[in-house]
């Protein structure tokens, strides 16, 4: 590959550029695409981002918080595993939802 900062090539797995001693980011945590791509992330984090993300369609918020709560456990027990973010995510969004809904299906007939 190429240094992104003064252009001259180097080795792919190089941590540093040796000409300029610029970081490549080789070996570097991509927040990003850590984001995007599940990669060593938690299944259940996983689920519970997607799960969080449709809660406003009713059916899988209480099941965005179930997935969340997994998650974090899952998370705990291996801690090479990420998502922790996404599983947060999907309990308070999911959490959210249920009690709107609740209040929506409980509370609101009776107007
Ligand atoms: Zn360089």
């Amino acid at each position: 590959m190429f240094c992104r900062e003064c252009g001259k090539e180097i080795n792919n797995k190089a941590v540093v550029c040796v000409h300029c001693g610029v970081r490549t980011g080789v070996g570097e945590p991509d927040a990003v695409m850590r984001m995007l791509l599940p990669v060593g992330r938690s299944g259940y984090a996983i689920a519970a981002g997607y799960l969080g993300l449709f809660s406003p369609l009713l059916i899988p918020a209480p099941l965005a918080v179930i997935f969340g709560i997994l998650a974090i456990r899952d998370i705990k027990k291996n801690t090479h595993k990420h998502g922790m973010v996404r599983a947060i995510f999907g309990i308070t969004i999911g959490a959210i939802c249920t009690v709107l809904y609740a209040y929506a299906f409980l509370i609101a007939p009776k107007f």
